[in-house]
């Protein structure tokens, strides 16, 4: 389509896009508060594109003369220049604007995810009743009105969607990212940050299956504090509460990528170390006990001195006649052990018996 330009209004030249022709009707007519509907669509249409003469000349000495664009006026416009006339050609014009209005109005709301699906629908229904472009004048008026009050309606509101789409993105991305917290709150324990027992129990069952279908290997470390009822006891459960966190820290800080480590319950903590074998995971155990009781620790604020504290753990490693419980019983059977034999050292499930079972563990206990 390139109409003839107007006169009067700004003309969209010759190569302007019916949407933009289409828009700059809406324009105009909203300008002039005139009523949207397909009469006076029809009307505006042909003044902005200025392809009728005789209407571009009275609306122009109407604007000149300061006349109202009332009901009255509008009526009596349509009726001199189109009464009884349903020229084809403009029709078909009409519904070519229509048609991109309704392409932009579409695609702005697929792109701002939708008013409504009924919406939709009723659009695209449109778009496709016009496109096969079968429809005798008075449907294709009606839907014209409809369809531009509606597309109105969306660009009225397209605005506020937008608002409303970016709140609905913000609000998702800060419950996604509450929801990522509540996920990591789950496999933690609260106080020491470590992993807590349910996820320690799930990695075991993990790694178990793991060596069972590819024989990758893994070790177990089972932690505990030496004489910490005394130290609640002497200072208080919240300093209790310091030294496990201590104690945390400190075995956080010595194990690397794919290792669990976990709270398994009160000052008990346990380690998983996947492709770790026995002499490796001892010589682990070993470093974490000399790190934890490398110096005295004291009350920050009353400078009180705690003093040393010290672990016992016990050690195993994954063997063939294994189940999943068996391996972390050696580990805690090596810990208590270590415990009888005076504390502050690892044993590892070589020192249980001579020759226990059908072990193929690399080296002996630390
Ligand atoms: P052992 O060397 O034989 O392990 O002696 P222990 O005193 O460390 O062992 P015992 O099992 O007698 O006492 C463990 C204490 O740990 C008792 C319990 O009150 C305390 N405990 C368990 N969980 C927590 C906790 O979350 N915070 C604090 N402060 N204390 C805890
Ligand atoms: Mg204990
Ligand atoms: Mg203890």
């Amino acid at each position: 389509m390139s109409p003839p330009a107007s006169d009067s209004e700004t003309p969209p030249g010759p190569d302007s896009p019916v949407t933009e022709v289409a828009r700059k009707v809406l324009l105009t007519m909203s300008r002039r508060q005139i009523p949207l509907t397909p009469e006076n669509y029809q009307v505006w249409f042909a003044y902005v594109t200025g392809s009728r003469p005789g209407l571009t000349r009275e609306i122009d000495e109407r604007v000149a003369a300061g006349t109202r664009f009332d009901d009255k006026t509008n009526q009596g416009i349509y009726e001199r220049h189109f009464g009884g006339d349903r020229e084809r050609k403009l029709i078909q014009e009409v519904s070519q604007a229509t048609f991109q209005i309704l392409k932009e109005a579409l695609e702005g709301v697929i792109a701002t995810g939708s008013v409504t699906q009924e919406y939709s629908q009723r659009l695209n229904g449109f778009a496709s009743r016009l496109e096969q472009g079968d429809l005798d004048p008075d449907t294709l008026k009606k839907m014209i009105g409809a369809v531009i009050l509606d597309t109105r309606k969306v660009e009225e509101s397209s605005t506020e969607l937008t608002r409303q789409l970016e709140k609905a993105r913000q609000e998702g991305n800060e419950l996604r990212r509450k929801l990522e917290e509540a996920e990591r709150e789950a496999t933690r324990d609260v106080l020491t940050g470590l992993y807590n027992r349910k996820y320690l129990d799930k990695a075991l069952h993990a790694l178990y299956d793991h060596y069972r279908q590819e024989g990758a290997p893994f070790s177990v470390i089972m932690m505990d504090i030496d004489h910490f009822k005394k130290i609640n006891d002497q200072f208080g459960h919240k300093v209790g509460d310091s030294v496990l966190e201590y104690v945390g820290q400190t075995i956080t800080g010595s194990v690397k990528g794919r290792d669990v480590p976990a709270r398994y319950g009160g000052e008990e903590f346990m380690v998983l170390l996947p492709a770790t074998n026995l002499k490796d995971a001892c010589k682990l155990a070993e470093s974490i006990r000399q790190q934890i009781s490398s110096k005295a620790l004291k009350i920050a604020k009353t400078q009180t001195t705690i003093g040393i504290v010290e672990v016992s753990s016990g050690v195993s490693e994954v063997r063939e006649d294994d189940t999943v419980d068996t391996v972390a019983d050696r580990a805690d059977k090596a810990l208590y052990l270590a415990k009888r034999s005076g504390r502050n050292r690892v044993k590892s499930e070589q020192d249980l018996s001579a020759g226990a079972g059908s072990h193929k563990g690399t080296a002996s206990a630390a």
